[in-house]
């Protein structure tokens, strides 16, 4: 991008963002006015906030315009992304649609599919979930058991889902479902996009450690799903998934803070400042372990740089995805761990829905568990990153080759 092109993006994201934040907002921004911020932060209500960004084509600024995005190239994304990080807008929490739903049906949905679900994606009017797992079937979730079954132009849907982060809010949701039990595990697949509002879903919370209630069990009974929603060929479902996957790893990889102010970049920053703040920046074994922790974020950032480079030359995201998922996910557990040593025995006193510093560094370290199952383990991305990037023997397997119908299961 020549200069004079980035300085019209650059202008033009700065022009909107001074237009549509409150004017207290742009101030407290420009002249590092905290209370002039917290003022504006007031005024804005955080749905129609998200709307509007979307209706802008900021808040996917690489998807073309047609599909609800601002058609910009690698490097104005770069440049929308860091005045969107400097200004401190907030963003939606749709990024299960947004990073995984949005590149899957943009790679394998129908043209109507692109124009009628992607930009209300990306306004946050419409929220998407991720219908993978269940009961018997996370890492190795080709064995899953969910079954759709066509009748004339539509198909039966009827099974369990589990662990379906955002289900409770969600509009639309990526099935995978089992449409050829007798073909073999991964070739009987089919992928579908379902309405979660459409009569025989059921969806049931699960409550968390950290006392939130972010993920669900979803039944299906007799759902049905018209032949217009599927994604990708009948028994072609594993090729889609793939790619909704690939994205999930990107997603989850602290991505994120390559526009800044993001675990990865604004966490340590984070940390640094308050044990400046406490005074325990004096102590040289927790400073020690903070200068490795910032050097380790840093290294994930130029990573992920270095794969959105790729990525922007027009390369889908691949196995090499799992590299910066495993790095953050272990990565963030450690940082984590810190910041509970900083807070000493003031840790152990927090309740869920307390708010404060405290709470948030408490709830944090609670949730970083799961970072290292969410997304695909840690040990999965291991055998990832051995198979299909060192190019290592693959993990023996029984019943890959075998119909689905004659692999035990429930064992
Ligand atoms: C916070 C959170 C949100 C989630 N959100 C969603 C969602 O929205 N949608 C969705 O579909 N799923 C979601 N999941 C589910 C997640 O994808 C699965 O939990 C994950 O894939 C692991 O599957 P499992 O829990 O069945 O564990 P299992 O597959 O039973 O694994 C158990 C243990 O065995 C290890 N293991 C398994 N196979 C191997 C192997 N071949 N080699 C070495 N070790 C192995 C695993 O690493 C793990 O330690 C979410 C999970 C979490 C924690």
């Amino acid at each position: 991008m020549s200069t004079s092109t980035e300085t019209t993006v650059r202008d033009e994201v700065v022009g909107w963002l001074r237009a549509n934040l409150p004017p207290e907002w742009v101030e407290g921004i420009e002249n590092n006015d905290q209370a002039k911020l917290a003022e504006g932060r007031k005024k804005v209500e955080f749905n129609d906030w998200c709307a509007r960004l979307g209706e802008a084509g900021y808040a996917t600024p690489s998807w073309p315009k047609e599909y609800g995005g601002a058609g910009l190239d690698p490097e104005g994304v770069r440049v929308v992304m860091s005045e969107l990080g400097r200004y401190k807008v907030p963003r939606s929490f749709n990024v299960i649609g947004i990073g995984m739903g949005g590149p899957t049906v943009m790679q394998w949905g129908s043209e109507d599919m692109k124009r009628t679900l992607l930009p209300p994606m990306a306004q946050h009017r419409e929220i998407w979930c991720q219908l993978f797992s269940e009961p018997s079937a996370g890492s190795d979730v080709a064995t899953l058991a969910t079954r759709a079954v066509r009748d004339g132009d539509e198909w039966v849907v009827n099974g369990q889902k589990v662990w379906t982060t955002l289900a409770h809010m969600a509009k639309w949701g990526m099935l995978v479902a089992r449409t050829d039990p007798d073909a073999p595990k991964h070739k009987g697949l089919t992928y579908f996009i379902v309405d979660m509002h459409a009569p025989g879903v059921e969806v049931r919370p699960l409550k968390q450690i950290t006392g939130d209630a972010e993920f669900n069990e979803v039944f299906f009974t007799d759902v049905r799903i018209p032949d217009s929603m599927r994604c990708g060929d009948v028994g072609g479902g594993w090729a889609v998934a793939t790619e909704t996957l690939m994205n999930e790893r990107v997603a989850l990889s602290g991505e994120g803070s390559v526009g800044g102010g993001n675990v990865g970049g604004g966490a340590i920053d984070d940390l640094i400042r308050r044990a400046k703040a406490s005074g325990q920046w004096d102590e040289p074994v927790l400073r020690d372990k903070l200068a490795q922790l910032a050097i380790e974020g840093r290294i994930n950032k130029i990573t992920n740089l270095r794969a959105a480079a790729a990525r922007g030359g027009g390369k889908r995201p691949g196995p090499e995805g799992s590299i910066t998922k495993l790095f953050q996910a272990e990565y963030n557990k450690r940082l984590q761990v810190v910041a509970m040593e900083m807070l000493g025995a003031s840790a152990t006193a927090w309740s869920a829905g307390d708010d404060a510093a405290t709470g948030s560094s408490v709830r944090g370290f609670l949730r970083s568990r799961a970072n290292t199952i969410e997304g695909g383990t840690s040990e999965i991305m291991r055998n990832i990153l051995g198979e299909r990037v060192l190019g290592l023997p693959k993990e023996p397997a029984t019943d890959r080759d075998i119909p689905w119908v004659d692999i035990p299961r429930g064992v």
